[in-house]
């Protein structure tokens, strides 16, 4: 599996990385709440391992912002040995399972493969959608046009996804940043504008006409042929 892990503590992080990768996972680790919605949001993950003390931002706002932003990702939170009410509010956040620190090698790894088994055994239904003459299997983040495969970053995925199941209306920038970057939608928005500018390069037929993702003035953008 390919894993995020989000831990402030050197010896716990380098720990979890040599146990990970010794167990045959592909991980990335990261050390603050930051860094883990910027990574958990743009790479594509098959879980998270979250700790709840973070620097920069807390683990269970990390994890409203990935689930905002992922749905599907799993995530298991790292809390502190007895403090129920940090359970509670990691659970409510969103997080799937939690382990309690300090955990013995073994239990991590159990949990971690149990992950593994219930991504398998609930495998997601294939996400197929077709617009103006493109294909988008939006799971295996790619587009098809004219038999040209386009590889799409889990970004321009989200995006997409976020603005088809909304597409009986128009989506503004902040409300973009806020549920596909996990960003706090008062920041500057330019960054949506950009990302779209290069998407509409890659899928659409014309860029400067776009047929997928339209522009609305006022208000943002909007998912193509509408509801
Ligand atoms: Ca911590």
């Amino acid at each position: 599996m390919k894993i995020l892990v989000v831990e402030d503590e050197v010896m716990l992080r380098e720990g979890l990385v040599d146990l990970l990768e010794g167990d045959g996972h592909d991980v990335v680790a990261v050390e603050d709440g930051l860094s883990a919605v910027e990574v958990g949001t743009t790479a594509p993950f098959d879980m998270v391992l979250l700790d709840l003390m973070l620097p920069r931002l807390d683990g269970i706002e990390v994890c409203r912002r990935l689930k905002m932003a992922r749905p599907s990702l799993p995530v298991l939170m790292l809390t502190a040995r007895g403090a129920e009410a940090d359970k509670v509010v990691g659970l409510k956040s969103g997080a799937d399972d939690y382990v309690t620190k300090p955990f013995g090698v073994r239990e991590l790894l159990a949990r971690v493969e149990a992950f593994g088994r219930r991504a398998e055994q609930a495998p997601s239904p294939p996400e197929l959608l077709e617009v103006d003459g493109l294909s988008l299997d939006l799971g295996r983040c790619v587009g098809v046009r004219d038999g040209e495969e386009i590889p799409l970053t889990a970004r321009e995925v989200g995006l997409l996804r976020w603005l088809h199941r909304h597409r009986a209306r128009a989506v503004s920038r902040a409300e973009l940043l806020e549920r596909v970057w996990g960003l706090s939608p008062n920041l500057e928005t330019r960054t949506v504008d950009v990302t779209i500018a290069n998407l509409r390069k890659k899928i659409e037929r014309s860029p400067s006409d776009p047929r997928v993702v339209v522009s609305v003035k006022g208000i943002g953008y909007a998912w193509g042929p509408g509801a």
